[in-house]
């Protein structure tokens, strides 16, 4: 008989544990040697080379929440994101890349690529012939991410998928804004999925980790290049990012739940114009999300009206922090024409549809009513306040 695999939350509580044989604690212990024995082992440790006992381990919880055959953690989102893209690309190939990413991608090939001689070209839009217009003789990667920051977009990965199959191109995706307990990329045939683990699987915002899963095959490519650009995470933070993940699932269904109720409550609220939510029926995309996810996330945006200025509204607010990154238990909210897009143009930021008077709420796990009740005295008092200047 065919074992059934366990479920997220065992997955997330026990896959990949070490065990403490010699005094029988009972969580992982921590290694941190940086030197192992060479004679009679079967395989030859060092940090550098993603293979020490806490690094295999947390690699092993990755791919099981990702359904993929292994798994490599690093330093950071951004080195996961560029030693993968580097494994699979070399001078004068190609890669088609998804019309909004997060930005430090965005440097990433936009400065990098050219000194590696690696063209590529962003798509125009998230459908199925937005990604077949660009793709070249020489294209060997399709990138994507989805939901899409800041605007929550959904990318069809069913579609992606079978586009580089037909193609020959191995399919990318950063999965940071879903975590694999909204979204499994590797069911609908994505090839290899990336993370800021910084965000979601770390939770707390106290560290800072990436990661990726893939085939075992496509995870010895992206290796090759790893022990070279050198991309490994140092083993205290990887025992801390196992520790954060044995609760990814239970924050990830709390995030979820709060985001709903909260983007429906500024749905309706009278000085809130725009709410972007994929969880929305009113969402673009809201049928595709439905299909490809599991939950929608505690990452939403809005705007509100032109009376209303964005910058007295958040500095009105008690509870939610203005504050840069996301995902944290913690409620954050930032403006992303002043932060994470404040280097494109504003005519760029506009052709992405991105206003200055836009805002990212990171939805964290406090009680939904103490959230709401954060925003609503905030609206209120900059309506007072605005509403006194003017009569001055
Ligand atoms: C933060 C982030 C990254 C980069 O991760 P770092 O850990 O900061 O290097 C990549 N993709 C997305 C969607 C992110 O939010």
């Amino acid at each position: 008989m065919k074992s059934k695999s366990p479920g997220v939350n065992t997955i997330c509580t026990h896959v990949g544990e070490l065990k403490d044989e010699q005094y029988k604690g009972a969580i992982s212990p921590l290694y941190m040697s940086s030197s192992y024995a060479y004679e009679d082992v079967d395989v030859k440790r060092y940090p550098r080379y993603f293979n020490t006992p806490n690094q295999e381990g947390l690699s092993k919880k990755i791919a099981a929440l990702e359904h993929c055959e292994a798994g490599l953690i690093f330093g950071s989102g951004m080195a996961a994101i560029s030693h993968s893209m580097l494994a699979f690309l070399e001078k004068g190939d190609h890669v088609v890349v998804q019309k909004t990413i997060y930005g430090g991608a965005f440097n990433f090939m936009v400065e990098e690529f050219p000194k590696y001689g690696i063209e590529f070209d962003f798509t125009d839009g998230f459908s199925e012939a937005d990604f077949r217009n660009k793709i070249k003789p020489n294209t060997k990667v399709i990138y994507v991410e989805t939901p899409s920051n800041p605007l929550m977009l959904i990318t069809d990965l069913e579609m992606i998928s079978r586009l580089a199959k037909e193609h020959g191109l191995v399919s990318m995706i950063d999965n940071t804004f879903a975590s694999p307990v909204n979204q499994i990329p590797a069911d609908f045939g994505i090839d290899v999925v990336l993370h800021s683990a910084t965000k979601y699987l770390g939770g707390h915002s106290d560290l800072c980790a990436g990661a990726v899963a893939a085939s075992e095959e496509h995870i010895q490519k992206i290796w090759n290049v790893g022990k070279n650009l050198g991309g490994s995470l140092s083993d205290y933070t990887v025992w801390l990012l196992e520790r954060s993940m044995k609760t990814l699932g239970i924050r990830v269904k709390a995030h979820n739940r709060n985001a709903k109720k909260i983007a429906k409550w500024l749905d309706k609220h009278d000085l809130v114009s725009q709410v972007y939510y994929p969880g929305l029926k009113s969402h673009p995309d809201h049928s595709l999300a439905k299909k490809q996810m599991k939950g929608y996330t505690g990452m939403l945006s809005f705007e509100l009206i032109p009376a209303v200025t964005p910058e007295k509204f958040m500095a009105s607010l008690k509870m939610i922090k203005q504050s840069m990154s996301l995902a944290g238990v913690e409620s954050t909210i930032l403006s992303p024409a002043k932060t994470s897009h404040a280097l494109l143009s504003p005519e760029e930021r506009e052709r992405q549809g991105i206003s200055d008077r836009l805002l990212r709420f990171s939805v964290g796990i406090e009680d939904k009513n103490d959230l709401i009740a954060d925003l609503k005295q905030a609206l209120e008092t900059v309506v007072t306040d605005q509403m006194q200047n003017t009569v001055v």
